[in-house]
């Protein structure tokens, strides 16, 4: 175990206490928090804050963005419900921490980020680390990643002001799409949006949370694969 690591998963323990009321549950599914023992969050975090590395909060990554705080990883991976079958697409890959602990937890990771720079940072570092079963591309992830479609689960670590269409459309019948929904400085709760069989939609707001906005990028200018 990572030195620090111990102490997380205790925090992460802690805040899951404290919070059980509100996102019904009081444990989160045993590989989910051996992935958070895992994965060594010191390398996805830049050099001046590696004192706050496995420290329970979320920490600035650079370019205006932010690393999600380790309780909320856990928390959005948990309401996933995907397995070692499954292949989730995430948007926002930022530092590439969150898609390193989803590639623990399922089989694929697809991962799609705006700011080419971290891009290429985060695919770079997702290599070097040897994570094998992460995909990522520089592109606009609110038209999500259609050659890969359906996806077992969608999880978006930025906020959007409603639900991007494509991502419902991208979705498999009976699985979930995990996302902030709310303005950049207003109230933001976490969504857990399921497609039943038939097609229809649930929507479960489970938290309040402070996630950085969704952004678009002009259609005649989408990226390309790391
Ligand atoms: N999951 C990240 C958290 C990153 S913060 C991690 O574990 O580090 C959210 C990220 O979403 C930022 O890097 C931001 O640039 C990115 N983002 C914002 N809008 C986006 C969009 N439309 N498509 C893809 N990425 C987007």
């Amino acid at each position: 175990m990572q030195s620090g690591t111990h102490k997380l998963l205790e925090d992460i323990r802690a805040e899951l206490r404290y919070t059980r009321s509100m996102i019904g549950r009081d444990t989160f599914d045993e590989r989910v928090m051996m992935a958070m023992e895992e994965v060594p969050r010191h390398h996805f975090v830049p050099d001046h804050e590696q004192g706050y590395a496995y420290a329970n909060g979320p920490l600035p990554i650079g370019h205006g963005q932010t690393i999600s705080q380790p309780f909320i990883v856990a928390l959005m991976t948990d309401l996933l419900a995907c397995g070692p079958d499954d292949c989730v697409l995430e948007v926002g890959t930022g530092s590439g921490y969150q898609a390193a602990i989803l590639s623990r937890v399922v089989g694929q990771v697809r991962s799609v980020e705006i700011i080419p720079e971290l891009a290429r940072q985060s695919a770079a570092r997702l290599a070097r680390l040897g994570y094998t079963n992460i995909e990522t591309r520089h592109s606009d992830g609110y038209t999500g990643w259609p050659e890969s479609v359906p996806y077992d689960g969608i999880l978006v670590t930025a906020a959007a002001p409603a639900v991007p269409p494509p991502l419902i459309e991208q979705l498999k019948e009976g699985h979930r799409l995990v996302i902030p929904v709310g303005p950049q400085y207003g109230h933001q709760e976490l969504v857990v949006i399921e497609k039943r069989q038939d097609g229809s939609l649930s929507k479960t707001a489970v938290l309040g949370v402070v996630f950085v906005p969704l952004t678009r990028m002009p259609s005649d200018s989408q990226g390309e694969r790391t």
